[in-house]
């Protein structure tokens, strides 16, 4: 617990940012550091249930510490990616943000009916991205056994909003 303790130290926190009135946790301080990336990808991996077949990371950051688990402990990767990026899409997905909307694209051929798969991003907010890529994948055939994420930020109700089962490394 002390090298994971040490790495969530590394969290930054920056005021106004992206917009006025966001407090934003900013995560590439863990990822530079060895030590702390390797505390944290283990603990995530950490949290994965028996019997996972893959690992969904989601774009941009759940994609680092997404393969890096799947590297690292044994599973394939699946990108769930934002529109016009990848060139053969099985479905997509619109959802709603705070201020507009914002869509997520399930790969073709990536996920199989019955597949359990974990979801993988850096922090959890309001809970509408883990809730879309949910959507995408349970619509896929997949069973969605949960996600993992570093960071969760209690204060906005996400995890009731995901409607699956989270594990945080650090609640704030
Ligand atoms: P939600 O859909 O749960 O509101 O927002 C989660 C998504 O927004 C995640 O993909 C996450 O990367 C990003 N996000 C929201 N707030 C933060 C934050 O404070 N720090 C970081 N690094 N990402 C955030």
């Amino acid at each position: 617990a002390g090298a994971l303790d040490r790495a969530l130290g590394l969290v930054r926190e920056v005021i106004d940012f992206p917009e006025p009135g966001v407090l934003f946790r900013d995560l590439t301080p863990v990822l530079a550091d060895r030590d702390a990336f390797r505390a944290v990808v283990d603990a995530l991996a950490a949290t994965v249930p028996p019997d996972v077949d893959a690992v969904v990371a989601l774009e941009a950051r759940g994609f680092l510490f997404g393969a890096a688990l799947a590297a690292v402990h044994g599973y394939g990767v699946v990108p769930i990616r934002k529109p016009g990026k990848l060139p053969a899409v099985a479905d997509r997905v619109t959802y709603d943000l705070e201020y507009g909307t914002a869509t997520f694209e399930l790969p073709a051929d990536a996920v199989r009916p019955g597949q359990r798969v974990v979801v993988v991003d850096d922090v959890l907010a309001t809970g509408g991205t883990l809730a879309a890529a949910a959507g995408l994948l349970t619509q896929a055939g997949a069973e969605v056994v949960g996600a993992a994420v570093v960071l969760e930020i209690a204060a906005l109700g996400g995890r009731a909003r995901a409607g699956l089962p989270v594990r945080a490394l650090r609640v704030v």
